[in-house]
């Protein structure tokens, strides 16, 4: 079984990324030691660059994958977007201000975006990629499921948030599931 290092420091992610890839013949780790990167990155694609290097450095030879995610809203030009975790202090401030910006507003299209950037084993990048999951901002919270913008962002072509969604069910059609299995697959060829 291959092993890749995944750059985070957070154990829940590592557990959805290894959730997202059971039917592959690939496992994710922790990098070793303290996981602080620096994100100061222009796009995501920096983002998940920094943090790729970042996670190589301390365990160079062994194949890095990172991911930058966020929230892109059409009728507030991409925002919250790279600023998605630090748009307001607790994650229920960051709903209420971004519905506050949205009253009123008829054009809702949003979408996540998660840039997944592969290393090889020399800490080369071999493979950069952009999932996407579209959908809609709702008016008020729905659904319990999940974190962050979930129980606010409605999936295009369902009648369901991200947070009335099941793990296994988001997974299927999040903007991490997508990115990853391009990853995955990439692998496999
Ligand atoms: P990260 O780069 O994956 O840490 O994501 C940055 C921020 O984007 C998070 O802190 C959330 O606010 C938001 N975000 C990313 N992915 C999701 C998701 O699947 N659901 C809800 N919010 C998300």
């Amino acid at each position: 079984m291959l092993e890749i290092v995944f750059a985070t420091g957070n154990k829940n992610k590592l557990k959805e990324i290894n959730e997202i890839s059971k039917d592959y013949d690939v496992k994710f780790v922790l990098p070793q030691g303290d996981f602080n990167p620096i994100e100061n990155g222009s796009t995501f694609e920096e983002n998940s660059l920094i943090k790729a290097k970042e996670a190589y450095s301390v365990q160079n030879s062994k194949m890095v994958l990172a991911d930058d995610s966020g929230l892109c809203v059409e009728a507030l030009n991409g925002a919250p977007g790279l600023y998605s975790n630090r748009y307001a202090g607790t994650q229920d401030e960051k709903i209420s201000k971004l519905l506050n910006e949205l009253s009123n507003v008829k054009n809702r299209n949003a979408y996540f975006i998660c840039c997944m950037t592969l290393l090889n084993e020399k800490g080369e990048i071999k493979k950069v990629v952009n999932g996407k999951c579209f959908g809609s901002i709702v008016e008020h919270r729905s659904g319990i499921n999940g974190f962050g913008y979930d129980p606010i962002f409605l999936v295009k072509g369902t009648n369901l948030t991200m947070a009335e969604m099941s793990e296994d069910e988001k997974n299927k059609i999040s903007h991490r599931g997508n990115a990853l299995r391009e990853i995955l697959n990439s692998l496999k060829n």
